[in-house]
């Protein structure tokens, strides 16, 4: 997961009224709570694992996931919980906004409460009551993220966490081990994702490290993983292209469920970020997901599914939720703006989640600036429900044949609404 450099937008944002030439066609915006495999109970029950490609327009596809927690159909936008929550929201929330997996953290749930704990409570699905799909990260991210507080040596880390300072090792091993106990729907490998501003050195030192445990880590995962759990390999490289595809080429024949793209959103330049997915991506194995981790923007988010990526994940619509930053299809709203003081209208008029449909604006902005509690649920659901929309747009225009078109119009509202920064 990536940190999130977003800042709070404090000019004007364009009222819709503005621009409504930009208002996305009806027909390309799907209810993304409708439709969704895992509430259809006809499907064909597939073994997890199975990946099939349903449709494709130029890089990007439309695939079908299955998971021991049923399917999930991507391009996917995964919210994520490190604590087992994502904040402020139940489990029927979710999957009422058209959530289909979501991100837990090994580091942070092996620490608190403990993996043995959530074992000994039948497994994470079952203690957080989520009924679909769980990812886990390793923890390495934010173990490596510990400055100071970790030694790497060729066979792990050595940590100090930072919720007590006591000391742990974390091993390919462990990672695979604690997220079994959790009982993850996939399971990320540990992996060495240098900072973004790495030199060559460091960066190829990390690559080399990261494929001698995505070895040990293939070897072991038979023997640590249930039956039905997934497992996924970590391309690192930055944005340095060669070193890319050659630890591409590295993990691609090992025994993984699906390959991920780490290292990216930590600091690089945006082109960079956006040339490296487009070079790499399409070369990682066809008949496997592809995940990106830690984005992203909607911008990145058309970017990624343009690449042929299946999955991503991202904090930004939870976390910018909870600081009053509202995405809308005419932009960011910072709804502690006066402006919205006596406005009775929804957050977003086109919006069709359950905070735009009964709340107006005045009222939002009067349950954030007196700090109740809702004002972080009713926000946090209508941001899932945007990113949840957004790539439902994309992922409904490549089964229908249509792809260029919708891209076409996201691009629109992207530039501008959502101009990288
Ligand atoms: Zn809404």
């Amino acid at each position: 997961m990536t940190a999130d450099t977003t800042t709070i937008a404090t000019e004007p944002t364009p009222e819709p009224s503005e621009a409504p030439e930009l208002s996305p066609d009806p027909a390309l915006r799907p209810d993304p709570a409708a439709g969704l495999p895992a509430d259809d109970p006809s499907l064909t029950v597939c073994a997890p694992g199975t990946f099939d490609v349903l449709a494709t327009a130029g890089s990007a596809r439309a695939a079908r996931l299955w998971t021991a927690h049923g399917p999930v159909d991507t391009p996917c936008f995964m919210p994520v919980g490190t604590y087992g929550a994502v904040k402020g929201m139940d489990p029927d929330e979710l999957c009422s906004v058209g959530s289909q997996v979501i991100l837990g953290n090994a580091y942070h749930l092996t620490h608190r409460p403990g993996s043995a704990l959530v074992e000994q409570q039948g497994g994470l699905h079952r203690f957080m009551g989520w009924p679909r799909a769980i990812l886990t990260d390793s923890g390495g991210y934010q173990v490596f993220s510990l400055r100071g507080l970790q030694k790497i040596d060729e066979l792990g880390v050595d940590y100090r966490t930072h919720f007590d300072g006591s000391a742990h090792r974390m091993t390919p091993r462990s990672v695979l081990e604690n997220q079994a106990r959790l009982g993850s729907d996939i399971c990320m490998i540990l992996d060495h994702c240098p900072p973004g501003d790495a030199d060559a050195a460091t960066a190829s030192a990390a690559v080399d490290r990261t494929t001698r445990w995505a070895n040990e880590a293939a070897a072991l995962r038979d023997e640590i993983l249930a039956p039905g759990q997934l497992c996924f390999g970590i391309v690192q490289g930055g944005t340095d292209l060669a070193l890319r595809r050659a630890h591409l080429e590295a993990l691609a024949p090992l025994p993984f469920d699906g390959l991920a793209l780490g290292g990216l959103s930590v600091g690089e330049p945006i082109p960079a970020m956006y040339a490296t997915m487009a070079a790499v991506a399409p070369l990682m194995p066809e008949d496997r997901p592809r995940y990106v981790m830690g984005i992203g923007t909607p911008a990145d988010l058309l970017a990624a599914v343009r690449a042929g990526v299946d999955m991503f994940d991202c904090v930004m619509p939870t976390r910018n939720a909870r600081n009053a930053q509202l995405f809308t299809w005419h932009g960011r709203l910072n709804i502690r703006g006066a402006r919205f003081r006596d406005d009775p209208g929804p957050v977003d008029p086109t919006c069709g989640c359950l905070t735009c449909r009964r709340f107006s604006r005045a009222y939002l902005r009067h349950l954030q600036r007196s700090r109740e509690s809702l004002f972080g649920r009713l926000a946090t659901l209508h941001n899932l429900y945007f990113f949840h929309q957004w790539v439902a747009v994309l992922r409904g225009a490549l089964r229908r044949g249509d792809f260029d078109d919708a891209a076409a119009r996201l691009n629109a509202v992207i530039t501008r609404y959502y101009p990288a920064t």
